[in-house]
């Protein structure tokens, strides 16, 4: 899924499920959609744009760097496991295997998810994800 900027510059993509947020919150409108898909009576959109422009101030294209209140802020302040507030910070691939600082690998988590997952992945620990963690870009995260 292609973000568009105010201007029609490209700016990064998300996952459907992360544009359709951002088209209910209206930050973002469909840009092109797919003419037959419709998610009840909404076209399937493939490209959103956004509806104020967003100055990129580092390099274009890239979203604020990593931060523990940025995932925390990112994720609502809720466990991506259960769902209840969150002020911990959990590695999806835990750092001890790996994992690292980044926007993909973490996700809010509530302490007691975090200590049960301990060094386990999500697949070994059978905690699903309830999100999957993105790259925020300035605007449509953080407005
Ligand atoms: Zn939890």
């Amino acid at each position: 899924m292609l973000v568009l900027n105010a201007d029609c510059g490209p700016l990064h993509r998300v996952s459907l499920r992360h544009a359709i947020r951002m088209l209910f919150r209206q930050v973002a409108v469909v840009h092109e959609a797919e003419p037959d898909d419709r998610i009840g009576v909404y076209p399937v959109p493939t490209v959103v744009r956004l509806v104020s422009y967003v100055v990129t101030r580092w390099r274009r294209g890239r979203g604020p760097g990593w931060s523990r209140a940025g995932v925390l802020v990112r994720d609502g302040r809720k466990c991506a496991y259960c769902g209840a507030a969150a002020s911990t910070i959990d590695h999806v691939l835990p750092r001890s295997r790996g994992g690292r600082n980044e926007w993909l690998n973490t996700v809010a988590a509530c302490g007691r998810c975090n200590n049960r997952k301990g060094d386990r992945t999500p697949a070994e620990a059978r905690m699903p994800l309830r999100t999957t963690p993105f790259a925020p870009i300035w605007s449509a995260s953080f407005a």
